[in-house]
């Protein structure tokens, strides 16, 4: 078995969603400072961090874009949905602001020589985060699926699906329009996600990436990772 780690780096002043508060992360105790107890003394290191549930690499719950009462924050979508089968589909280098068609869709499926199955992961490589992560362009004029593209994938029942980029389709409009397809098809998706260039050609493998138990989270950071059984 080997694993692939699909997640990106926690880190103090992490990139964030200008819509979200950026990742603080600041030393609360450290080796510096000799507690004692009897005779014993001792050290110890930790950090406090601040964050948004949005934060790096994370799911997004219903709850988040879908305003129906009872829509279900993180801690209640059942754990089954972050521990699936996946396919990665490539799109290549695609240029900024893009919106992927059902189209595109159609022929990344067709190159992938896998067909999607119903309680899927789609991962979509966009070769956004070797690209533009670090950049203004990475929060601002990423590519992304257009609405119809995200239909496509609800009408072939995927539990999720997988962006490296801040929003599952370009800044703005196309970006609400995909959330609320999201919430009016029952499905939803991960952002910030990074080496997805690396399951390309790699067939089918198993998704992991569970949510922190955050009461009424309307998101989760996620260890997301590919699973493969050599
Ligand atoms: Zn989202």
């Amino acid at each position: 078995m080997h694993i692939i780690d699909l997640s990106r780096e926690i880190h103090h002043r992490a990139p964030a969603h200008p819509s979200h508060p950026p990742v603080i992360i600041t030393v609360w105790n450290d080796h510096s400072e000799v507690k004692r107890a009897g005779n014993t003394e001792f050290t110890s290191k930790s950090l406090s961090i601040t964050m948004s549930d949005h934060s790096c690499t994370h799911v997004d719950a219903p709850v988040h874009f879908n305003p129906a009462p009872g829509a279900p924050s993180i801690d209640e979508v059942p754990l089954e949905n972050f521990y699936t089968e996946a396919i990665c589909l490539d799109f290549g280098d695609v240029p900024n602001n893009y919106e992927a068609t059902v189209e595109d869709m159609e022929a990344a499926l067709a190159a992938s020589g896998e067909e999607i199955k119903p309680g899927d992961t789609v991962m979509i490589h966009m070769g956004i985060h070797n690209r533009l992560f670090g950049t203004p362009e990475y929060v601002h004029d990423f590519p992304g699926l257009s609405v119809e593209a995200v239909h496509w994938l609800a009408d072939k029942k995927i539990t999720m699906f997988g962006v490296e980029t801040v929003s599952p389709a370009p800044e703005g409009e196309p970006n609400y329009l995909a959330h609320l397809a999201c919430a009016e098809r029952g499905i939803t998706h991960m952002e910030c996600l990074m080496n997805l260039d690396q399951l390309i050609g790699k067939g089918r493998f198993r998704f992991a990436g569970f949510p922190l138990k955050i009461k009424g989270g309307t998101a989760s950071p996620i260890r997301a990772v590919a699973i493969f059984e050599d």
